[in-house]
């Protein structure tokens, strides 16, 4: 995908700084962090989102999932907890159509979802 920025990012082309890597997924600070910390998890294949998955990707979202715990461990957000969030589509305000995980910790969030 030429034009999708997480995709530019895994290619190298923006220069951003991967706090996690390995074959199937990539991790970096988001650019405007909601906590202290807030971190992407996306794969490197482009995927669009959730909507757009298919039974084969399922390998992919365990590993991104797997991927956070790991992360989150590294960023030492474990024993206070963190929560994972997949915006899916316009009402939930996906801004970036290439499927993220965020990881939010750092701070008490707000206990309130949606
Ligand atoms: P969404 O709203 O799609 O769930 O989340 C997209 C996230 O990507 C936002 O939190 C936004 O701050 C982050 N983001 C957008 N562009 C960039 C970028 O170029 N670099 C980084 N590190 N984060 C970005
Ligand atoms: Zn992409």
């Amino acid at each position: 995908m030429e034009e999708c920025i997480f995709c530019k990012i895994v290619a190298g082309e923006l220069p951003t700084e991967l706090i996690y890597e390995d074959d199937v997924v990539a991790a970096f600070a988001d650019i405007s962090p909601m906590a202290p910390v807030h971190a992407l998890i996306i794969p490197k294949k482009h995927l669009a989102g959730v909507d757009e998955l298919s039974e084969e990707d399922a390998g992919v979202v365990g590993h991104m999932i797997m991927a956070a715990q790991r992360l989150a461990r590294q960023l030492g957000v474990s024993a206070s907890g963190y929560r994972l969030v997949i915006n899916t589509g316009a009402d939930a305000t996906q801004t970036v159509p290439h499927l993220h995980v965020h990881l939010l910790g750092g701070r008490p969030l707000e206990p309130k979802l949606g």
